[in-house]
């Protein structure tokens, strides 16, 4: 937990989100501005601030919930494709320093996303 991370309030409920799951390990919850609906972001309990400095025990748990999660997504809104999506340094779109995976479900073209 790092103490002035956002990403590490949702995690713990301090600040609140729309949860889309959640185990010992990792959280995912739904982008507050959706580029596509259903846009969910998954995040470690465990701070780290981008994929460089997430130890491999770290980035396994986060990553092994994709396809659950992507499943659960297919499901709630019925999309027609899914991009996920990891940006590390402000260079590469990064905003929020606490890695994390975005889960983009898409509709088609015209979507509002690529
Ligand atoms: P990044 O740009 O770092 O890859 O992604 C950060 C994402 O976090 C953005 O898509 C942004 O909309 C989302 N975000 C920023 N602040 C909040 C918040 O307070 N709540 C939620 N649910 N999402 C947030
Ligand atoms: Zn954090």
């Amino acid at each position: 937990m790092s103490n002035d991370c956002l990403f590490c309030k949702i995690s713990t409920g301090e600040i609140p989100s729309a949860k889309v799951y959640e185990d010992e390990h990792v959280y995912a919850f739904l982008d507050i501005s959706q580029v596509t609906k259903g846009h969910t972001l998954i995040i470690p309990k465990q701070h780290a601030k981008d994929i460089y400095e997430t130890p491999a025990e770290v980035a396994q748990h986060l990553f092994s919930r994709v396809p659950k999660i992507a499943n659960a997504i297919k499901e709630a809104y019925q999309p027609v494709g899914l991009n996920i999506l990891n940006n590390n340094g402000e260079d590469a779109g990064q905003s929020v320093f606490h890695v994390h995976i975005h889960l983009i479900p898409r509709y088609g073209k015209g979507d509002g996303f690529g």
